[in-house]
């Protein structure tokens, strides 16, 4: 079974990938913090290519992320679920919201960004490789 298999609050949106996960990481950016309504992202890296959609059409948001690249969130334009980031830095990966998995037993965040808008209470793992924004490009 493929770990990247997932969908939305109220099941409109089903997608899978057969590919390895290329990155986990968490995203304390002020905008994945208004979008998702909560303290930070959980984002998992997966080629685009491999990604598949079943059920209704995703609607997106083209956004800008707050170093000011392009950023499209796309969501389900039913329950509102955030299902995937294509960011303008990453240009072939999309950027799963890992709380639409449906099997999250395997989920080991080993990246932290925009450390610096973290909410204050969120206690983060010492051993965890920390950005205070974005990862250094290259
Ligand atoms: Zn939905
Ligand atoms: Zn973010």
């Amino acid at each position: 079974m493929s770990r990247i298999e997932g969908g939305c609050l109220c099941g409109a949106v089903r997608y899978r990938s057969g590919a390895e996960p290329v990155a986990t990481a968490v995203c304390h950016c002020k905008h994945c913090q208004r979008q998702s309504g909560s303290a930070f992202s959980i984002i998992v890296g997966v080629p685009a290519a491999s990604l598949e959609f079943s059920g209704t059409a995703l609607a997106a948001f083209d956004d800008r992320g707050a170093s000011g690249g392009a950023v499209r969130r796309r969501f389900c334009p039913r329950c509102g679920s955030p299902i995937v980031s294509e960011v303008e830095a990453t240009p072939g990966l999309s950027w799963i919201k890992a709380g639409t998995l449906d099997d999250i037993s395997w989920l080991k965040p080993a990246l932290h960004l925009w450390c610096d808008s973290a909410q204050p209470w969120v206690a983060l793992d010492p051993a965890a490789t920390k950005f205070a924004r974005n990862m250094p490009a290259g």
